[in-house]
């Protein structure tokens, strides 16, 4: 069926801007790692963009990688680019990466300057687009020096296939580099993508969240759920339908019974602020302007939609953010 998406899109959905460029991000924006490669049917990947569009999530996030197979996603969401969202390009904000293994051979992968643009060609054919909005560095280099990675970055950005470019789990000391690199070339950094959740703090440990405000530059929080555990998912354990029970990326041990005693602990507070444990989680991510977007996925449409929900309600009090601290270190 023809898709029209829902006309009141923008009233649903804030959208903040990302460190001190001219670009806004959606508060929440939809990542692609896991359920859009061949293991998941077409109409589930559809309907999960459609609802995140319809809710005003205009930013899509992809890397060369993510599938499987790898390049998968990317050539589902080019599909979805060409039917349902056909005609909405300008609309999108669509971010790719290069920095995991992709290829075989020495050229598949890190930091090079081959690598990336290479690879940065192979994501716009898979997603049949002239340009995607951002480009990342999708890790840091050791072997290569930062200013071919960035050089690669900047190029590929003068030469149109990407509006914007990024990095990816840098820490504070290395974006200070690159993003020095990055001005001296005339392209500034738009946007640093770490993780970051009530569970995983290593950006405010590593001062890497600081630096970013301090320079200027956005942030998208990825695994703002912790793969899914900050929900209502393992409160009982682990359910058949989830990541956990697939044995991907997150460890079925990862759900200790320690782990689900703080969940539900977690999930109490959430429910004292009639939110969800989805929802507190994100609004935590997003509670002062350190961070710009979350970067949240999803299996099935109605996720999305919990997610969403979660800007009604952004602010804590000194109490509750002392409360999840407690919840967590017990
Ligand atoms: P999340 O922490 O948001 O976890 C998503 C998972 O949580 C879903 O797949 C689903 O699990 C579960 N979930 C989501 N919403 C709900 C809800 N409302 N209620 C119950 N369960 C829910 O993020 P991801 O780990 O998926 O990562 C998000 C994105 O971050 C990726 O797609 C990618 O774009 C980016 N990323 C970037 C990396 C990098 O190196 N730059 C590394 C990793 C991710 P289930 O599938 O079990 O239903």
């Amino acid at each position: 069926m023809t898709y029209h998406p829902a006309e009141d899109r923008y009233e649903k959905m804030t959208y903040r801007r990302c460190g001190a460029s001219g670009l806004k991000l959606p508060a929440i924006s939809l990542g692609l790692w896991h359920n859009f490669g061949h293991d998941f049917p077409h109409g589930t990947k559809e309907a999960i963009c459609r609802s995140a569009f319809d809710n005003g999530i205009t930013h899509f996030d992809l890397a060369n990688n993510y599938g499987p197979p790898a390049g998968s996603a990317e050539e589902a969401f080019g599909e979805i680019l060409r039917t349902d969202f056909s005609g909405f390009r300008d609309e999108l904000i669509i971010s790719s990466k290069a920095g995991y293994e992709m290829w075989p051979g020495p050229y598949g992968e890190w930091g090079s300057r081959k690598y990336l643009i290479a690879s940065c060609d192979q994501s716009l054919k898979r997603l049949g687009v002239d340009y995607v909005d951002i480009f990342y560095s999708h890790r840091f280099d050791p072997d290569t020096p930062l200013e071919e990675t960035m050089g690669a970055l900047d190029h590929i950005v003068r030469s149109g296939r990407a509006l914007y470019a990024g990095i990816s789990s840098y820490n504070s000391q290395r974006t200070r580099e690159a993003v020095a690199i990055l001005n001296d070339l005339g392209t500034p950094c738009l946007i640093h993508q770490p993780s970051y959740n009530m569970l995983n703090r290593w950006v405010e440990r590593d001062g890497l969240k600081d630096t970013l405000t301090e320079l200027g530059v956005g942030s998208i929080a990825f695994t703002p759920l912790a793969q899914g555990l900050l929900t209502n998912k393992y409160l009982k354990g682990i359910p058949e339908d989830s990541r956990a029970a697939q044995g991907k990326s997150l460890p079925a041990n990862a759900v200790s019974d320690t782990v689900i005693d703080s969940l539900r602990a977690l999930n109490d507070i959430a429910k004292a602020r009639g939110q969800t444990l989805a929802q507190m989680a994100i609004a935590w991510v997003l509670r002062d302007e350190g961070i710009t977007t979350a970067l949240i996925g999803a299996s099935r449409p109605e996720q999305v939609l919990d997610c969403v929900g979660a800007i009604d309600r952004l602010d804590f009090s000194p109490a509750e953010l002392e409360a999840i601290d407690a919840a967590i270190s017990e």
